[in-house]
This record gives structure tokens, sequence and C-alpha cells, in this order.
């Protein structure tokens, strides 16, 4: 029986051409005519004002942003604890010391409460990280106007919605620097890859410079900055200018998975979809259910049985970072009493949610699923 995927790379054949040209050109290299025109389309795509630098990954674009912010040693960094480790690692790169917050249930994302309890207790906080987990819209405008009421600039982590929009313009164009990622697994791929984004061109040519070594403009070899070899290849480059003429057509296959699902579960009182947030149009990356504390069927039972009857990929939520042997000791912010986002991963389960899914995968995947809760 084939495998079903949670989220594989899906190809064109545009990128072979954008390949090809790299390869008859010789432009192997981490610059090049693909990289400066995938920075010009990506920037098209995401609306007036916006600057790009295509970067080697999402993890270095977040390297980059706290780096542009000039985070440094000591400083705090609010950031969700309800992500992948990556938005937060690049926090501990620039020494500085992150401080969790707790997920609200409506988005699964930074809840704007517990966010302001956090400024009561570090009212000087150097950045703020947010995150639209799975493709879904955080409360962008409650965090940007707490930030902006303390003067922090805001990053934010848009690796896993680009193509979702919140009140109609598109995430990751929010912060005072967004980052995005083409990593294999994302809605689209360059086989691994970032982009810095911002409305503040100083700040994208700062990463850019940064990351191609740092060297001063001088005939020799001169540094006066720290420099990183983060730059995106041509070749790179010229995968994500082919999967990005596709962006749209993948979240339309994305956003049905989730339709189909929200439908064929709709009459399990155990099961329930992770949210939407209404002031948003979500790119549904991956597509997730909550199961019912009282339950019989837990998550892991959900996830073996997919295995073994559809030969279906699945995966947990992320594990909260506040629950992580790696940050063990900081600080972790929640609103109220509940710990809202150790409970979504506890009870949660991220479902095949691959655009090359037929519909005789999902009818078996829906019939599995609905036979074991029955
Ligand atoms: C994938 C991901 C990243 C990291 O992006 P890479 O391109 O893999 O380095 C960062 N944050 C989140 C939320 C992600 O899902």
């Amino acid at each position: 029986m084939k495998r079903i995927y949670l989220s594989s790379p899906t190809m064109h054949g545009e990128e072979r051409a954008f390949i090809d040209e790299a390869f008859d050109t010789n432009w192997i290299a981490p610059l090049g005519p693909n990289v400066d025109a995938f920075e010009k389309e990506m920037v098209e795509y995401m609306g007036e004002g916006i600057h790009a630098s295509a970067l080697s990954a999402g993890t270095a674009a977040i390297h980059m942003a706290l780096k542009c912010l000039e985070i440094k040693r000591g400083d705090i960094v609010f950031a969700p604890s309800l992500t992948f480790s990556a938005t937060v690692n690049p926090v501990v790169y620039v020494n500085a010391t992150p401080v969790f917050i707790d997920s609200e249930k409506d988005t699964w994302n930074m809840d704007p409460e517990a966010l302001k309890k956090a400024f009561e207790k570090y009212p000087h906080p150097a950045a703020v990280l947010m995150v639209h987990l799975y493709g879904t819209p955080a409360r962008i405008d409650e965090i940007r106007s707490i930030c902006d009421e303390h003067g922090v600039p805001l990053v934010e982590d848009a690796a896993e919605s680009l193509s979702s929009t919140y009140k109609g313009r598109q995430t990751g164009t929010f912060g005072d620097i967004g980052i995005i990622s083409f990593n294999g697994n994302k809605i689209i791929t360059s086989s691994g890859g970032g982009m810095m984004l911002s409305r503040n061109e100083d700040y994208t040519k700062k990463a850019t410079f940064l990351s191609t070594q740092a060297r001063d403009p001088a005939r020799y070899y001169q540094h006066s900055n720290i420099g990183y070899n983060y730059r995106m290849s041509n070749v790179v480059a010229a995968i994500g200018r082919g999967q990005l003429k596709h962006l749209e057509e993948h979240k339309v296959l994305k956003k049905a998975i989730y339709r189909q699902y929200s439908e064929a579960f709709k009459d399990i009182p155990d099961l329930s979809m992770n949210p939407m947030n209404p002031d948003g149009d979500a790119n549904n990356w991956l597509s997730c259910v909550l199961i019912d504390k009282q339950s019989r069927v837990t998550p892991d039972a959900l996830m073996d049985t997919l295995d073994e009857k559809c030969n279906a990929e699945t995966r947990p939520i992320w594990k909260p970072l506040h629950l992580q042997p790696v940050f063990e000791g900081c600080d972790y912010i929640k609103a109220g009493e509940e710990d809202v986002c150790a409970g979504i991963f506890e009870h949660g389960v991220c479902l095949p949610s691959d655009i090359k899914n037929t519909p005789e995968d999902m009818d078996m995947i829906i019939k599995t699923v609905r036979e074991l809760f029955s």
C-alpha cells in the first residue's frame, strides 16, 4: 500500500526549467538571477512596500531578524510556547533569553491576555515573536497594539502560514520583520530556504549583508561585523520560483482538505478541528484534530490506527517549548490557571494534509477515523 504523507513536496515542472537555466548559465552559487528574481516575485506576491532577503532557511531568517533588531545577551524575547523549536532557537543563538507565552483556544496562537501579563512581569523585552501555527493567523491586531503600546518590535514567524491572510493582507507583512520558510514540508518548498521580509529596507539590506559574510566595501577583504553564510543558492531559488507560481493552487487544495475533514467529522462529538481565525483566511497548511479529554480514543491510538490501516503519516502537535528539556528553567506565562497549549499538545493530532492525497486516500482516512470513534 502506498504511503500517504502528512505534507510532502509537490513539484510541477517549471522548477526544473529554472534549474536548467541556472545550469546552462553556470549560475551555481549563493547568488544569481534566480535569487534576485525570487525576491522580486515574492515581494510582488506579498504586496506593496515589502522588501525581501532570500536566505538558506527560515531559521536563518529569524536569526537575521534578531541581528537586525540588535537583540543581544541579557535581552528578553517573548515567544509562543506552542511552536516548532526553530522559532526560538535563534533567540539563544544571540544569547538572549526566551520567555514563553501560552496559547489561546480560539486560534491556538499566542494569547494576547497572557502577553499582557508577560509585560507586567517583564516590562522591557527586546522583541516579541509571533507565530501563525499550522497556517491559522494569530490575533495580529491585538498583539501588534500591545507591542506598540510598549514600543517593542514584533517579529512575525510566518513559516507555516505563507499565503494565509489577515484582514485581507498577507501574513509575514505585519511584523517589523517577518519570515517565511520553503522547507520540504511547507506549503511551497525550494528544498530548503527562507526569506526575511520587512517594510524597512534597511533591515533586508542588512540581512543580505550579514548573510553574505559581512564584507565591508573595500577592495581587500575587510570586516567590521561578524558575518554569516546564509544566502540562498541560485539553484534553490530556481525551485522556489517554479513553486511560487503554484502557491495559490496549493492553498486551494490545502483548504479543501481541511473542509473535507471538518465536514466528515462534524457529527463526532469527541473530535474538533483546529480553529480558524474569523478575521483571517488560513492556508490550512496542516489539518489537525483535538480529541475530547473524556474520549476513550487517545491521540496515540488515532495515529497508530491511521498508520496501520491506511499507511498514513500523522504527527503529534508541536510539543510546547516550556516542556522541552532544552528550555528547562525558562519562564512561562499563562493567562489564567489552565495550561492551554499543554492541553492542545496532549489531545491533538496533525492529520495527513498532503495535497497529492487522492479522493480515495481521503475517503479511506475519513472512514478509518469514523470507525475508530464510532
Ligand atoms: C519550519 C518552521 C521554521 C523554520 O524554517 P526552516 O526553513 O525549516 O528553517 C520556523 N518556524 C516555524 C513555526 C516553522 O514551522
